[in-house]
């Protein structure tokens, strides 16, 4: 290593941002003789960081940068996705409460259209549900402020490794398509009001479209056990769906089940 680049690597000006960033927590880990032990050269690595607070925003902006990443920042909801949408990036990170359009909603929107870029998801929000909320629509990996800078990177780097995920969270078949973080349902873009029972007999069948699935198995997964269920509950929405999604997509399969299919054209 050359004495320019030592004196380089001796620069606190990131950690220096970084301490005094909200959200980032103070961590034995994160001493200045740790951080340059892990600096890495990844220089071919493009990320988007989605933040509208500025101080974080230009810490983690510093620090990922430090850290050999090329670094672009988008400031609200809206700029990020389209960032995301036509940037080349090999990962996101992501805040969740933006102006404009929501983390939920912006990787909703990505996921939507077939966008797999890897997203990590930041927020000052540390409940269950928030963290499911955040899987559910799509994103990857979710961490919560305060957080240690070097979990972040740890993070980031398990993201980068794993690359893009290959399997979409929203359910299609044909031209029906079914969210089930957002529970909705469309057909041909129109959407469809399920009841709760339609919608989970529907997400069972569509996670299983082109198998043939008894009776048993939809009152199994479909019906509590502990449900009195009468031996033609299963024709009865069977018969529910049918009329909401189109006769043509359940199909009868005489003495052996129900098959879901995609209409034919
Ligand atoms: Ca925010």
């Amino acid at each position: 290593m050359s004495r320019s680049r030592q004196a380089d690597c001796r620069q606190p000006v990131d950690l220096r941002v970084n301490a005094g960033a909200p959200g980032l927590a103070h961590n034995p880990f994160t001493t200045p003789g740790r951080h340059r032990r892990r600096r890495a050269t990844l220089w071919s690595v493009r990320l988007l960081v989605v933040e509208d607070e500025i101080r974080m925003a230009t810490a983690l902006r510093r620090g990922l940068t430090a850290e050999g990443f090329a670094v672009d920042v988008a400031s609200d909801g809206l700029s990020g996705w389209e960032s995301a949408r036509h940037g080349d990036y090999d990962a996101m990170i992501l805040d969740v409460m933006l102006p404009g359009l929501s983390g939920y909603e912006l990787v909703r929107r990505l996921r939507a259209e077939g966008q797999w870029l890897p997203v990590l998801m930041l927020s000052a929000k540390d409940g269950e549900h928030d963290q499911a909320d955040g899987l559910d629509c799509g994103a990857d990996d979710y961490l919560t402020k305060p957080f240690s800078y070097v979990v972040l990177l740890a993070r980031l780097r398990a993201l980068l490794r794993r690359g893009r995920p290959a399997r979409p969270v929203t359910l299609t078949l044909g031209d029906l398509r079914l969210d089930p973080a957002s529970r909705r349902v469309t057909k041909a873009g129109n959407d469809i009001e399920l009841t709760t029972r339609e919608f989970a007999l529907l997400e069972y069948l569509m996670r299983r479209a082109g198998e043939v699935i008894s009776k048993t198995q939809l009152l199994d997964h479909v019906w509590n056990a502990a449900e009195d269920t009468a031996p033609n509950l299963v024709e009865v929405y069977i018969g529910y769906l049918r009329r909401k999604i189109g006769p043509e997509m359940v199909q009868t399969v005489r003495g052996a089940g129900y098959r879901l299919a995609a209409a034919q054209a």
